[in-house]
């Protein structure tokens, strides 16, 4: 209403500010209205007689109502004037007529604190909505530019209103969904889950399944807050559209999924590798005494001793490859992908073997400290031998060209009683071109390197929800550090262990 005096756009209605209150415009039609009165009631003073004073009420409302207090004074003081002088006409006595000119000018003056009162009321309403707009214009403007869709509610669940973001979002316009209910914007039943099991769904967040006007389902997060407004009860409806995030997330799958699959194809590779190499040695030695026990038995020149021994040292050969064989196949097929309380000495003792294999290779020694005390860490084998063998793998490839070569492996509790293992070298260290990506994929300073191994071990320490880093070693070259929790410490940890960087 009080737009009716500003002239500003309020509620929808626009007004003519040419007679707003207090303005020199008012006051003149004022001082016009009184004069035209006093001209009117000269003109008709023996009709009017002894009630002129009566014909100034209405221009006194009138200047009071739409001039405002100022005006409302000045048609008094006019009016009371000119009453005085036709009261002239009446014949009254003197004193009389001042009395009733008295009495009017006391009207005028009460109709004036009036009109002052009304005014001020006026003003501070329309001070009031302007302000009002004013922060609904910012709000809206800010509402806008967030991604997130805002759909506003009453607790009955009809939309009140719906930002830009929520028509990007569901494909309706604000027109065509305002006052009809939120339960259109989902799948049928779905709107059950928005407001779970009657619980007041203020503050909560859910994930849900939204749909846009064509019917397409999507995923959507909705974050839901109460608000009052006007003694009403309204909810604001914060609505993120997962499509995107869930397309990353899944993508993100399928390339691990796809890493650990390249990397495992790798290291069997490496195995079949590392099988030949050794099978070739007892095979060979096999082939040897079966050959020499050939001779013997065509030359017939055998004493019997020579005969049994050939054969059996054959024999001896034939199980190392089969245990060989089997400890390989052993280690490749065990265990799974269940976690599960282990001792991590002993998980790494069982690839000491391998380790050996690839150290003799290159000449280096490997040094074990494992912590003699509980290791019982809730882990996966088979992921946690391959990450060993991994870092075993780079270590020794790192040391193989230098003078001094040595690996230690080593376990002990660390400060946050967490088990921190560490894979150290004497070799030349991280190169500074691959250390700030060393654990992302393709990251390798290798001709031959596929840069998958370091990018897995994360992966599996991060499936332990633990924390691998690199770091100087105390022998000249990196050092790969990875802490696991204790399995009687599980949930203890489990908070730190998240909330740390992995590098
Ligand atoms: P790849 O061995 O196929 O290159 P990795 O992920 O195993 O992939 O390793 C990535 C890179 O990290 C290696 O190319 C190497 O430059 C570096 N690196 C890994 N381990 C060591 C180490 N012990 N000493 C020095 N550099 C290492």
């Amino acid at each position: 209403m009080a737009g009716l005096w500003t002239g500003k756009r309020t509620t929808g209605v626009v007004t003519n500010s040419a007679l707003a209150p207090g303005t020199v415009r008012a006051h003149v039609l004022a001082v016009g209205l009184s004069a035209l009165l006093a001209a009117a009631a000269y003109a008709l003073r023996p009709v009017f007689g002894h009630s002129v004073y009566l014909l100034g009420a209405p221009v006194l409302l009138a200047c009071a109502w739409f001039g405002g207090p100022l005006s409302a004074a000045l048609a008094t003081a006019l009016l009371a004037a000119a009453g005085l002088w036709l009261d002239t006409f009446t014949g009254l006595p003197l004193a009389e007529r001042i009395g009733r000119a008295a009495v009017f000018v006391i009207t005028g003056l009460a109709v004036t604190a009036g009109a002052r009162v009304v005014f001020a009321q006026r003003r501070a309403a329309a001070e009031l909505i302007a302000d009002q707009a004013e922060r609904e214009a910012l709000l809206q403007a800010g509402l806008e530019i967030v991604a997130d869709a805002l759909v506003l509610t009453d607790e009955g669940g009809v939309i009140q209103s719906f930002s830009e973001s929520a028509e990007r979002v569901f494909g309706w316009t604000a027109a065509e969904v305002v006052g009809t209910s939120f339960s259109r914007l989902m799948p049928p039943g779905e709107d059950a889950a928005l407001t779970g099991d009657g619980d007041d769904p203020d503050g909560s967040t859910r994930q849900l399944t939204g749909r846009r006007r064509t019917g397409e389902t999507f995923p959507m997060e909705v974050r839901v807050g109460a608000v009052r407004s006007g003694g009403r009860r309204l909810f604001t409806i914060v609505v993120r559209d997962l499509t995107s995030v869930q397309a990353a997330e899944r993508r993100n799958e399928e390339l691990r999924a796809q890493l650990a699959h390249v990397w495992s194809a790798h290291s069997m590779g490496e195995m079949a590798q590392v099988l030949a190499h050794e099978l070739n040695q007892p095979l060979s030695a096999v082939a040897n005494y079966l050959r020499a026990a050939r001779n013997m038995i065509a030359k017939m020149e055998l004493r019997n001793d020579d005969l049994v021994d050939a054969v059996s040292r054959a024999g001896d050969q034939a199980v190392r490859a089969g245990e060989i064989i089997r400890t390989l196949r052993d280690l490749a097929t065990r265990g799974g992908a269940l976690q599960k309380p282990e001792s991590l000495g002993a998980i790494i003792r069982e690839v000491d073997f391998i380790i050996a294999l690839m150290a003799r290779d290159a000449h280096a020694r490997v040094v074990y400290d494992l912590h003699k005390g509980d290791d019982v860490v809730i882990a996966d084998r088979i992921q946690i031998q391959q990450l060993i063998v991994n870092l075993a793998r780079n270590a020794i490839e790192a040391i193989a060209k230098y003078p001094r070569r040595q690996l230690n492996i080593s376990t002990h509790v660390d400060s946050r009683n967490q088990i921190l293992t560490t894979v150290e070298d004497s070799g030349p260290g991280i190169d500074p071109s691959v250390v700030d990506r060393l654990f992302q994929p393709l990251a390798s300073t290798k001709p031959e390197g596929m840069g998958l191994g370091l990018s897995i071990s994360s992966a599996i320490v991060e499936n332990h929800r633990g924390r691998i880093w690199v770091e100087p070693s105390r022998l000249g070259g990196a050092a790969f550090c990875f802490v696991l929790a204790r399995a009687g410490a599980d949930d203890e940890l489990s908070g730190r262990a998240d909330g740390v960087r992995r590098r």
